[in-house]
């Protein structure tokens, strides 16, 4: 299973494991700690979902799916345009 690179989509800041990010009361959250990245966004105090996250270095909020950078899906492997070899004639 392919993992995507998680960073700032501003910055490039990565997470730590030990980042925390709080569900904050000032909007209506449960004032839970947590990575906000082994849940998706999803607080696991209450269950709410943020879809924006506020990065820990530039302090610039940026849309939490925005986070998430997959790698380009493999085309072919090498060893597979290898079987593709052409007949030579001589
Ligand atoms: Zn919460
Ligand atoms: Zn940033």
């Amino acid at each position: 299973m392919r993992e995507p690179e998680i960073y700032c989509p501003q910055c490039t800041w990565r997470p730590l494991g030990t980042s925390r990010w709080l569900c904050t009361p000032k909007m209506g959250g449960c004032g839970t700690n947590w990575n906000t990245f082994w849940t998706g966004g999803v607080c696991p105090g209450c269950g709410y979902r943020w879809e924006i996250t506020a990065c820990h270095a530039c302090r610039k909020f940026s849309l939490h799916r925005d986070w998430y950078h997959w790698p380009e899906p493999a085309t072919h492997s090498e060893q597979h345009e290898r079987e593709a070899e052409e007949p030579v004639s001589r």
